[in-house]
């Protein structure tokens, strides 16, 4: 008889595995507690699959053999404890979709850099490689492989993916860095928020890679208590290393098994510090690979960034229109500002994670000259800042912040969107923020 799996969600990496699942011989049963989009349900009814939306209907998902849980789902959801009550394995999709495949696996996770990377990864081995590019981006994994079949697969895998995984283990791993981030689903504990990221090397082998920032004392700190297995391959920025990627001279010096190769950041297409970071985990995984150099380079300096990061929407009265609004944490926003050379007008705010400001006071200092909040609740930003910029003025929409920002900013400026903040106070998403800043901006 053939073994029962079910899946809690009906999103991309629901549908995938629903799709991959039925393939392999599983009776699949797809149920998702709020209503499915419409795009996914079709795709559901195409593929002949029983699914169910507004509701668990727990007679027929308790008798599962393999649960498969998507990853907005937490652990504490009432029918997750039921299933894990009865002993039911509960996968995620990245760990349920690697049972099904023998390709190179390069696995990227991190608190931010997680998309640049494995984007600019996938760039570079495209070139010369039949790969695809998935996971927390785009399409599932468990989609491509139910799709076609690749012989290697670039995943951005986020901490739930992680969570949920037993026995997955990429070849090469990518460890980009660690801020605190989504703590409410880890019990506000930054050590177990860490523990998930570090699952990403945790079955890896002596064959394996393990790709991360030298620089990052969480990352040092973390390997103590998660030791690897795979051969370390850190990237730094400060420090001389044998094996990995360094800085020198800003040129970028990439060692890995016995082949070196250099690069002078004013050859990449991604300016700023974080972005040199993610060139080197990405020419480091494409050294590995096996990729010609000179292929490497032309990729690098032909990569202008994704939507939505630090990403350059128009010049206008000599006024350059930046739109960073995936920076939805700190750190993101810390890098941001890091990068930029001029005086620059700095639209923040949304809804607050838990954000501590105080390591971006030097940089606001420094660089900003007026803060435009853009969100419900603004205080914290305002007691952070006051003492440091002169301008802060509270709006109300996107529209509005645009205005303003364009009285304020002068010729050679920036005004920057970048808010450390999530979207979900004023907007759909990150992205809808993004695009509303772009529609404004246009409209100048
Ligand atoms: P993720 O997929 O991990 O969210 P992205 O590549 O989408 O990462 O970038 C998210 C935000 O973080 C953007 O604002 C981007 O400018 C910033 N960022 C990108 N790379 C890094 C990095 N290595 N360190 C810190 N911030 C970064």
């Amino acid at each position: 008889m053939s073994k029962k799996l079910i899946i809690l969600g009906a999103g991309e990496s629901g549908v995938g595995s629903a799709i991959l699942g039925k393939q392999k011989g599983f009776e699949v049963f797809v149920s998702d507690f709020g209503k499915i989009n419409e795009i996914y349900k079709q795709v559901l009814i195409h593929h002949e699959l029983d699914w169910e939306e507004g509701g668990h209907s727990e007679e027929k998902i308790l008798p599962a053999d393999l649960v498969m849980k998507s990853p907005g789902i937490p652990d504490t959801a009432a029918i997750v404890q039921r299933l894990v009550g009865k002993g039911v394995p509960v996968i995620s999709e990245i760990e349920f979709a690697s049972r099904y495949t023998d390709a190179t696996l390069v696995g990227i996770t991190g608190s931010n850099g997680k998309t640049t990377t494995a984007t600019l990864a996938y760039e570079i081995l495209k070139q010369e490689l039949n790969v695809a590019l998935g996971g927390n981006i785009g399409k599932s994994f468990a989609g491509l492989i139910a799709e076609n079949g690749f012989e290697n697969y670039v995943l951005e895998i986020s901490s739930f993916q992680l969570d949920g995984t037993v026995n997955f283990a990429p070849n090469i791993a990518v460890l980009t860095n660690l801020s605190p981030d989504h703590l409410d689903r880890y019990e506000y504990d930054y050590k177990k928020y860490i523990a998930s990221k570090f699952k990403i090397t945790k079955n890896q082998t002596e064959a394996d890679y393990f790709i991360y920032d030298g620089d990052d004392e969480d990352i040092l700190e973390g390997l103590k208590n998660h030791p690897t297995k795979a051969k370390k391959l850190p990237f730094s920025l400060t420090k001389k290393v044998t094996e990995g990627a360094y800085l020198n001279n800003k040129e970028i010096i990439i060692t890995v098994n016995n082949t070196q190769h250099t690069m002078p950041i004013a050859t990449l297409g991604l300016q700023g510090q974080h972005n040199t970071k993610n060139a080197m985990a990405a020419s480091t995984i494409a050294t590995l690979l096996k990729i010609r150099k000179s292929t490497i380079r032309e990729s690098l300096s032909n990569f202008h960034g994704v939507e939505h990061r630090l990403e350059k929407v128009l010049k206008i009265n000599n006024v350059m229109y930046i739109n960073d609004s995936k920076a939805t944490n700190v750190n993101a926003t810390f890098y941001a500002l890091d990068s930029m050379e001029v005086p620059t007008v700095w639209i923040v705010g949304g809804v607050d994670k838990g954000n501590d400001y105080t390591s971006l006071l030097p940089l606001v200092n420094e660089k900003v000259k007026a803060i435009i909040c853009l969100g419900l609740d603004n205080e914290k930003i305002k007691q952070s800042f006051s003492n440091a910029v002169d301008i802060i003025v509270e709006t109300a929409g996107m529209q509005e912040a645009i205005k303003v920002a364009y009285k304020l900013a002068e010729r050679g400026d920036n005004v920057l969107l970048s808010p450390a903040c999530a979207s979900f106070d004023l907007f759909t998403n990150y992205e809808d923020r993004g695009r509303q800043f772009k529609e404004a901006v246009r409209n100048l």
